[in-house]
């Protein structure tokens, strides 16, 4: 899943790294499992594991297949961790990378699948409307679809119209999408089960998990079931992909909610209300300690490409959503995923009333007041 953007130039960033060999210990009775994930920007997923008296706990455990399960029992056997005593597994948020082998877990030892109450998977039976749809589409396909997808790029618009709420007609038709999404289900169901959650938590809910009192943190923006945890004798936060140290995370124009930005911008602010964090446990790079530090750097990123928009809609006028990316991004980038992260902060403007849109043509066109 490529949903994380970096920007830098130089060293690779940690996010990027191949997995590291064994198990750490990185904060007391908190172990980290890292797992190989191959995807654009990322080399490894961590996945946290703790120990209760009834077994144990695993944060986040990695894609979903046959190869992580295997690199998951022999990471665990190595540090003496017996796979089938775990009894729950909790979900950060809705990415393959980290519901991945929940499921198996479900299915093979009855572990407690713990997740927000918003969790959901393009892959679930229920999800059938539009939203689900468009997650599919462009924002959370898996790798093999993007793939594919960029391969399809000369499709041309059908009769239906927009391939995006934008007029991204670059990509695919919504039929096409639709029957795509269609038998990718189909033939994803079968060899990808998503897991059914069997704990659904809210904002504030306590759970008891490895010994410690966690208190679930909901912090939607990367996606709208995303949940921290937060424990506040130890000061440790497990940050999910909310707040990672090097890169951000993707902030899709095609979430379900009105301003997916500004929720970011709300769930990042929400760091800085925590106090006594010492250790923070992100899903990809390595632990850090300064959390209201980063989650502010973050959001000044995002108000730096905010300011860009700005300036480019002098040249641009009246601008598409592709030419905006096109200014956000560097070439290499370019594509639906980078279109859907332009359009969801041209909305955040426009929200704010800075930016105004023409929806009379084929695509829409943001120009600023
Ligand atoms: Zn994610
Ligand atoms: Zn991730």
């Amino acid at each position: 899943m490529t949903h994380h953007h970096h920007h830098a130039t130089g060293s690779v960033r940690e996010e990027r790294q191949p997995p590291r060999e064994g198990i750490d210990e990185v904060a007391p009775g908190i172990l980290r499992l890292q797992l190989p994930i191959s995807l654009p920007g990322l080399g490894h997923v961590n996945c946290y594991a703790m120990e209760d008296a009834r077994g144990i706990t695993l944060v986040d455990p990695g894609l979903p297949g046959p190869k992580t399960w295997k690199e998951l029992q022999r990471i665990m056997a190595g540090g003496g961790l017996p796979i089938e005593r775990v009894h729950s597994v909790v979900v950060t948020h809705s990415h393959p990378d980290h519901f991945g082998q929940a499921g198996r877990f479900r299915r093979k030892f009855g572990a407690d699948v713990i997740t927000h109450r918003r969790f959901r998977t393009f892959l679930d039976p229920e999800a059938e409307d539009q939203e689900s749809a468009d997650d599919l589409a462009i924002a959370d396909r898996p790798v093999k679809a993007q793939v594919e997808a960029s391969r399809n790029q000369d499709i041309s618009p059908g009769p239906l119209g927009r391939a995006t709420p934008w007029g991204g007609e670059r990509y695919m038709t919504s039929r096409r999408r639709r029957l795509r999404f269609w038998a990718m289900r189909k033939a994803a169901g079968k060899f990808l089960p998503t897991p059914s959650p069997t704990r659904r938590v809210e904002d504030a809910q306590v759970l008891e998990l490895g010994g410690r009192e966690w208190v679930a943190v909901h912090t939607p923006g990367h996606t709208i079931d995303h949940l921290c945890l937060f424990d506040p004798n130890d000061g440790v936060m497990i940050s999910g992909d909310h707040v990672l140290p090097t890169i951000t995370p993707h902030i899709s124009g095609l979430g379900t909610t009105v301003d997916p930005l500004k929720d970011f911008f709300d769930s990042l602010d929400r760091m800085s209300t925590f106090s006594g964090v010492r250790t923070v446990l992100p899903a990809h790079g390595l632990e850090f300690a300064d959390l209201a530090g980063r989650a502010q750097d973050i959001k000044r990123h995002h108000h730096e490409r905010l300011q860009k928009l700005r300036e480019a809609s002098g040249e641009l006028g009246q601008g598409t959503v592709h030419e905006y990316m096109q200014v956000l991004f560097q070439k290499r980038s370019w594509g639906p995923m980078a279109e859907s992260e332009t359009y969801a902060h041209l909305e955040h403007l426009r929200i704010l009333g800075e930016a105004e849109v023409d929806e009379t043509g084929t695509q829409l066109r943001y120009g600023f007041r």
